[in-house]
């Protein structure tokens, strides 16, 4: 379980992009969807770690992620909005040498590692091409990959779908899907079917403020 409590972030220009978020978000897929400019990456990387709010606290089970941020990077995978890879190394190598940097010290372990995640992702037959030549949604499978790596028990995918054509976007979403309901998935979209579909609760963020928290159908009915 995440805990939000009266998370308010205000940029130095005065942008007041987190407005006081108090949200609760159990295990399984959960949806936070907003338009542009609602404050949804702002809120992914606070809870990243990445920034520290202005103000508010942040729980993950027992860790307290503002005192202890190593304590929660050690259980998360973040897929940002835009994430950069190395273009010329393969898929394979950047994935054995993100496993190295996530302290999965044996070669052996590596190599089960990583070769399951490009199973899992359907990367195995491109494993030792190099990222440039990927497509959308190569790149954004890979992404996920990279953010698997570990076992991590929280994890957080930024607006992933965007750009990704139909047959593309199903396919991530599937596999979202069945990375399990033992873990805390934060999917940010601000497109309504990606959180419709596959997210048993959502929450929905405009201005910095959480407008509607619920089951997808109830919220429908509702609106
Ligand atoms: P979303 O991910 O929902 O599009 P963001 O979290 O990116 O929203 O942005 C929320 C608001 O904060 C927007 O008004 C945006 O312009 C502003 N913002 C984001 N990053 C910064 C920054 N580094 N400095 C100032 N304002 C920012
Ligand atoms: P998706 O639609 O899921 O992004 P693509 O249609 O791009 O996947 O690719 C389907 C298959 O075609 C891949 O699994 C791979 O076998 C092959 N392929 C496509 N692009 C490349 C590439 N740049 N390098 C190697 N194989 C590729």
């Amino acid at each position: 379980m995440l805990e939000l409590e009266h998370v308010t972030h205000v940029y130095a220009n005065g942008t007041r992009a987190l407005d006081d978020v108090t949200l609760s978000i159990p295990k399984g897929m959960f949806g936070l969807l907003g338009p542009n400019g609602a404050g949804k990456s702002t809120l992914m990387r606070t809870v990243a770690t990445l920034q520290a709010p202005t103000s508010g606290s942040i729980r993950f089970g027992d860790i307290d992620i503002l005192a202890t941020p190593d304590r929660l990077r050690e259980r998360l995978g973040y897929l940002p909005q835009d994430f950069g890879v190395y273009p010329r190394v393969s898929a394979y190598d950047m994935l054995d040498h993100m496993a190295v940097l996530k302290g999965v010290a044996s070669a052996q372990e590596r190599k089960q590692t990583v070769e399951t995640l490009l199973n899992q992702t359907n990367l195995w037959n491109v494993r030792k091409k190099a990222i440039a030549g990927f497509s959308g949604g190569m790149r954004q499978r890979f992404g996920i990959a990279q953010a698997l790596i570990g076992n991590p028990e929280l994890i957080i995918v930024d607006e992933p779908t965007a750009g990704l054509d139909p047959e593309e976007r199903n396919r991530f979403l599937n596999l979202l899907a069945e990375i399990g309901e033992n873990v805390v998935i934060i999917l940010s979209t601000h497109i309504v079917e990606d959180v419709a579909d596959l997210c048993p609760r959502m929450a929905v963020l405009a201005a910095g403020r959480i407008q509607l928290e619920g089951a997808p159908q109830d919220l429908i009915q509702a609106s």
